[in-house]
């Protein structure tokens, strides 16, 4: 927060404002805070303050180290003298030697925050005057703020003649049970301050941070690392810390009463790889300890947890974390995850919820897949399954369509399989998630889902995420699904889908079409049109040309969607779809590479100790491999899947259309042949397989 807001005209100081820009926030931020941040108390606020059993303050101490400390009493022990002013009547002053030392003008930040209703303002202000039992402030900024990662707890005051007496002790290092108490905590706070023009102090704050308990990392018993979270984008704490990388942080035992105070530098990371994993992070920062300080049975309060805030339950902790890390090492592999349950989602949809290996999920993006593989009669199969569950659900779903077979198409195998012969608590080996068909639309941009049958696992899961995005970031996105099924027992997810409408009606829409009602409907329900989609339907669905559609259905069903929408102006690359089946979209622009072909290669399997000749008969790779005897992984055999995905450490290919997802040195083989070498000379492959 910026005291000089008179010079500069701007709430934010230029710490604030330099990560504002940085983030891309600047003008909104601007144009909020001008709203929200006053330069008094309105009303409602002075009421909170003065209904308040305890207070949070932030300062910096003679040394120039923030630093963090809380005061309490009996409810009114907080006083609005005016909408400018405060006074705190605490005797516990007293018992805060660094405290006590402030001089009249120092800045002093102050949270005011009611655990039990999850309610906080806060304010910035400038020390009246101090004595042991008062401290008198003015205010200069004030504003509240979203109970965001507050979790509830409920308030219990103690007699102080039931309390143990107090006792304070100073540490150089986190002791065992500084780091026990860190370690479970799942709040504490965070005093920082900034100086401008070689003045003492300029501005202070004091900040709340939430989270699961784990959320602060021990790394050593000088070091802790943080997670940033997405928040009000004001960035008081980070703000300061560009200016002063200084911070002193409170952490407090609810259950007996001790506070932990640490003094010392912070470090924002920016861009660490170690955020990747955590759930959450937008970014991290790192907090050196350089003096704290225990006070025992400093608090006549206890607090019980009563539950986590709904954005807690977005984010992760860094055992989690680290669980994920080891878990994309792990990606590539077959691993043995338990069948946990299994759910009748319509008469020819199961779904199975999957456990991985040791608690060890890895991430996924909504919209990708997991590849399975199990022996069937005798046989090795592998298959793909679209993960119908979000990111942020600490289960992996999949939900499967029997194919029944008729006429001249036998029963489907893996999902004859997985439907008739699997029970919770079987394994099944599976790889990690994978797939480039995946949600990526900005919340201010429309999007539009259009999935038929069983096409519908992608869009739910995608759905999902956005939400779950929308509550974390605090925006609302505009989703629009439009499902077609054969009947009305046949909408997959129709109660999941409809709790997240009414959860969120502004920013999800959703439509059916049934193409052979049951013959006994008699009316339609609400936004279900009888037939299948039509060119008109889509039309009238669609808020705006500029906007993104995600299609996943049957290979005909999809080529008219697409047909369709290029007709109604949709540009080609705002088109993203996913075949379930043999064949690919077509494009207009259709994406086949046109790399020349080798005549002849020499290929080397790596793995198998084989080098064959290739020659431009002998066609895709897969194919190639199989004819003489090697069993590389395979699935869709149309570049969708990725099942086939080896690593060539030699020599180039040319792929045909695919839509997996490819890194450098990786090839599918199911579409890939030997790439001519510019010279014509017979090209050497070495590929992993
Ligand atoms: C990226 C991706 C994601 C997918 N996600 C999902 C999902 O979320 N849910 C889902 O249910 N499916 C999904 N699939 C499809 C899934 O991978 C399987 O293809 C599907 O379950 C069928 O497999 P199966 O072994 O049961 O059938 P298969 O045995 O492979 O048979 C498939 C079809 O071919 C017919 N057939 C087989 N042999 C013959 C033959 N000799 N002559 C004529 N016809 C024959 C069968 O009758 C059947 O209709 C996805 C596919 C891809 C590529």
């Amino acid at each position: 927060m910026n005291a000089i807001n008179k010079q500069t005209l701007s709430p934010f100081h230029q710490g604030e404002q330099a990560i504002q820009q940085r983030l891309g926030v600047r003008d909104k931020m601007e144009r909020f805070g001008n709203q929200v941040i006053r330069d008094h108390m309105p009303e409602q606020h002075r009421e909170f303050y003065q209904n308040l059993s305890y207070v949070f303050i932030g300062y910096t101490d003679l040394n120039n180290r923030p630093q963090a400390t809380m005061l309490w009493g009996a409810p009114g022990f907080i006083e609005s003298l005016s909408p400018t002013q405060l006074i705190i009547n605490a005797p516990t002053l007293a018992g805060d030697s660094v405290m006590r030392h402030l001089p009249a003008g120092a800045k002093i930040g102050l949270l005011g925050i009611d655990l039990q209703t999850r309610r906080r303002n806060r304010l910035s202000a400038r020390l009246i005057q101090l004595t042991d039992t008062s401290i008198k402030l003015s205010v200069e900024q004030a504003f509240g703020n979203c109970p965001q990662y507050i979790q509830q707890r409920g308030l219990e005051h103690i007699q102080p003649s039931a309390l143990p007496a107090a006792s304070t002790s100073d540490i150089g290092h986190l002791n065992a049970a500084a780091i026990q108490l860190i370690k479970q905590s799942d709040t504490f706070f965070v005093a920082s301050a900034y100086q401008l023009s070689g003045s003492r102090n300029e501005g202070a704050d004091i900040s709340h941070r939430g989270g699961q308990p784990g959320f602060v990392r021990v790394d050593d018993d000088q070091t802790l690392t943080i997670p940033d979270y997405a928040g009000n984008f004001h960035f008081n704490t980070l703000g300061n810390f560009l200016l002063n990388p200084q911070a002193g942080l409170l952490f407090i035992d609810f259950k007996q009463g001790h506070l932990l105070s640490l003094s010392g530098r912070a470090e924002i990371l920016w861009d660490t790889d170690e955020k990747r994993f955590f759930n959450g992070a937008e970014r991290l920062w790192r907090f050196h300890l350089q003096q704290g300080q225990w006070r025992y049975h400093a608090l006549p309060l206890r607090w019980d947890l009563q539950s986590y805030s709904p954005n807690t339950r977005l984010t992760g902790n860094w055992e989690q974390a680290e669980a994920a890390r080891k878990a994309y090492q792990l990606r590539k592999q077959w691993q043995s995850y338990q069948i946990s349950r299994i759910v009748d989602e319509t008469p020819g949809i199961k779904s199975f919820y999957l456990k991985p290996p040791s608690a060890q999920q890895p991430q996924f993006k909504a919209g990708q897949y997991l590849t399975l593989k199990a022996m069937i009669n005798g046989k090795q199969q592998i298959r793909t399954y679209t993960l119908s569950s979000a990111p942020d659900d600490d289960f992996y779903r999949i939900s499967v369509k029997l194919e029944n077979g008729n006429g001249d198409h036998p029963p489907g195998v893996f999902s004859g399989f997985l439907h008739k012969h699997s029970q919770s608590g079987d394994t099944i080996l599976a790889k990690a998630p994978d797939g480039a068909f995946v949600f990526a639309t900005p919340p201010e941009r429309p999007a539009i889902l259009i999935a038929a049958g069983i096409g519908i696992t992608p869009m739910l899961s995608m759905i999902r995420q956005a939400l779950h995005e929308a509550v974390r970031h605090r925006n609302q996105p505009k989703l629009t699904l439009l499902c077609s099924v054969r009947n009305l027992q046949q909408r997959a997810f129709y109660t999941e889908l409809n709790a997240l409408v009414q959860q969120s009606p502004d920013a999800l829409k959703i439509y059916w079409t049934i193409s052979q009602p049951e013959a006994d409907t008699e009316s339609m329900p609400p936004n279900t049109f009888q037939g299948r989609i039509t060119k008109r339907l889509l039309q009238s669905i669609i808020p705006s040309q500029d906007c993104d559609v995600y299609l996943c259905g049957p290979d005909n069903f999809m080529q008219t969607q697409y047909t369709w929408l290029r007709d109604l102006d949709i540009a080609d690359a705002n088109i993203f779809s996913e075949s379930f089946g043999p064949a690919t979209l077509m494009r207009e622009q259709s994406a086949t590479d046109h790399e020349p072909i080798a005549e002849q290669a020499v290929i080397h399997f790596s793995r198998s100790q084989t080098e064959l000749i290739w020659s431009k008969n002998d066609g895709y790779l897969l194919d190639f491999a199989e004819q003489h005897g090697l069993q590389p992984d395979f699935s869709c055999r149309n570049g969708q899947c990725g099942a086939c995905k080896v690593k060539i450490t030699q020599g180039q290919v040319a792929h045909k259309a695919h839509s997996a997802a490819l890194n450098d040195g990786e090839i599918l083989l199911c579409c890939a042949q030997p790439k001519a070498t510019p010279q014509h000379e017979t090209p050497k492959l070495s590929i992993e397989c």
